[in-house]
């Protein structure tokens, strides 16, 4: 199972180049599409999700040539987009029901024991009964996938599901995609640091349209080993450090001071101590090498 895109590129009408030569690759198990708000994130899944044409590029899905054969991969694809909208008010079951109706499931029997399955690997099977519109965020999420997952997916693509979860829900939502992604590509996009870093055995990071890279976070955070340096500094130094400096984030103390961390090569200076890499030093610095 892979997952093969070459140099997409999309420009929309309004001159916005929404992706530039993106290339990436996904086996089984999940990508994690990392990248800030306008970064071109949903553009490029409803793009794989053959929602939309790129203007020029490839997308290879297990052999199918997604750009011109589109209906063969829907048969295997799952697409949760960012929101999708109002419930009627109908019983999860019900629901899932209508929609395994609506695929053309026709035997009464094989629609029941589907619906069981997809309830209990989104673990909904206790409130298979209630109204999807009183469900919690979370639990609204679940049922999302519990939906897709009635195509018997072989390429799940999720746009941004944890935002707005509260951490409990965010978890059991990406346990969840975890037990999925087992003998599936999940391709997953975040702008959320942590949710690549728990979950994902790929990352890639997207930022004005491009790739800037696709690496295991581990390989990731490997690569910067050595090159993260702290110190504690005070407000009024901040400005001057931002001169010598590549800083990647600072925060401040309850006692004002801040906390400051750097990337570079060697100690940058006294009073620095180096510190362990984290996920999100890799994800600022891409972001400052995007910018550059
Ligand atoms: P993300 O999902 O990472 O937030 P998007 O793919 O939604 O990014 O958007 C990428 C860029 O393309 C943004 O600058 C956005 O404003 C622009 N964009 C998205 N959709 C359209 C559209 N239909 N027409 C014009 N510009 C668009």
């Amino acid at each position: 199972m892979s997952l093969e895109i070459a140099n997409l590129n999309k420009t929309y009408k309004n001159g916005v180049r929404a992706l530039e030569n993106v290339s990436l690759s996904a086996g089984s198990g999940m990508l994690g599409l990392l990248g800030p708000n306008g970064a071109g994130k949903s553009t490029l899944m409803r793009t794989i999700a053959t929602l939309q044409q790129p203007d020029s590029g490839n997308i290879f899905f297990d052999g199918i040539d997604v750009l011109s054969q589109p209906l063969q991969l829907r048969r295997m694809l799952g697409y949760l987009p960012q929101s999708f909208g109002v419930y009627p008010r109908m019983s999860a079951e019900n629901m899932l029901n209508y929609f395994a109706l609506l695929k053309g499931i026709a035997e009464r029997r094989d629609r029941k024991r589907l619906i069981a399955e997809v309830l209990e690997i989104t673990h909904l099977a206790d409130v298979r009964k209630d109204w999807v519109e009183n469900f919690s965020g979370g639990m609204k999420q679940r049922f999302g996938i519990a939906q897709v997952l009635l195509n018997r997916p072989r390429l799940l693509i999720v746009d941004e599901p944890t935002a707005g979860l509260d951490p409990a829900e965010r978890n059991r939502f990406l346990n969840v995609l975890r037990e999925v992604s087992v003998k599936n590509t999940i391709l997953f996009s975040t702008h959320i640091v942590e949710d690549v870093k728990d979950l994902c055995n790929e990352m890639a990071i997207l930022v004005g349209g491009r790739i800037l890279q696709q690496l295991a976070p581990s390989e990731a955070i490997a690569a910067i080993q050595g090159k993260i340096w702290v110190k504690n500094t005070d407000r009024q130094s901040l400005p001057q450090m931002e001169k010598n400096h590549q800083i990647l984030s600072s925060r401040f103390n309850p006692d004002d001071s801040v906390s400051v961390r750097v990337f570079a090569t060697e100690i940058p200076g006294p009073d620095f101590r180096n510190d362990m890499p984290q996920l999100e030093d890799v994800y600022f610095l891409a972001l400052q090498r995007g910018k550059a």
